[in-house]
């Protein structure tokens, strides 16, 4: 039922592409439907999706969850299986905040030239582990990198699982001024909204090869986000969309 806002999504995010990147992110940039249909944000200014992926980690998602918690947002945390099983307790913490919790692949493989058995492994091993760990259905799959084929997105739905990209991303993952991410990010966000799209927000409490990963600049920014615009803005998970 999210067929209108895939197409529609996917050209407001072709027109963003390389602005955002300047990263390995780039080269994924979803600036073609031959990779398949993928939720990206519905025409709804004034919405923002804030997620969150490469977690959980224990270092600094426990802040980020304090953050939210101070502003009573709810956000969608797309987890790595291998993070997820070694980190339970944090998974259902997230849970029972309220947030929403994805699938972003076991290992953060390259899923676009993984084998059909890896690519299928990633995404069941990554489904269960955190249904069993949480006692929630999980829906929403990102794939690592973006990367995407047709073999990839039709895996995933084959599976019940709802593909999501993004139109707002920065490299907070190696940027050390929370400020800076915080200021492309309303960039980002505030042109969406002129051009009528809600927006898809990434940021990085995690990091696919360091569990404890240093992220205190994306936890300042997203503080900076949700300060900016909770009064005037509708903070929302992604099964608002799909
Ligand atoms: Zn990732």
């Amino acid at each position: 039922m999210y067929s209108p806002i895939i197409y529609a999504g996917l050209g407001a995010a072709a027109g963003l592409g390389l602005a955002a990147g300047g990263c390995a992110y780039a080269a994924y940039w979803p600036g073609s439907r031959i990779f398949g249909r993928a939720l990206i944000a519905p025409r709804r200014p004034g919405e923002l999706a804030l997620t969150f992926d490469d977690g959980p980690n224990p270092a600094f998602t426990p802040r980020l969850l304090d953050v939210l918690a101070d502003h009573d947002v709810r956000a969608t945390f797309f987890m790595l299986g291998s993070h997820a099983e070694a980190e339970p307790e944090l998974v259902r913490r997230i849970v029972a905040a309220g947030h929403l919790i994805g699938n972003h692949s076991w290992s953060h493989a390259n899923l676009a030239v993984a084998s059909p058995k890896r690519l299928r492994d990633e995404l069941v091993w990554t489904n269960e582990t955190l249904e069993q760990i949480a006692g929630v259905p999980v829906r929403f799959f990102r794939p690592p990198f973006g990367a995407r084929r047709p073999g990839v997105m039709g895996a995933a739905r084959r599976m019940g699982l709802v593909p999501v990209l993004w139109n707002a991303m920065t490299s907070d993952w190696s940027d050390p001024s929370g400020d800076a991410i915080a200021k492309r990010l309303m960039h980002s966000i505030d042109r969406l909204e002129r051009w009528g799209w809600a927006a898809n927000i990434v940021l990085h409490d995690g990091s696919d090869v360091d569990q404890s990963a240093f992220r205190g600049p994306s936890v300042a920014a997203a503080g900076q986000l949700v300060a900016r615009y909770k009064d005037t803005h509708r903070f929302v998970t992604l099964d608002a969309w799909g």
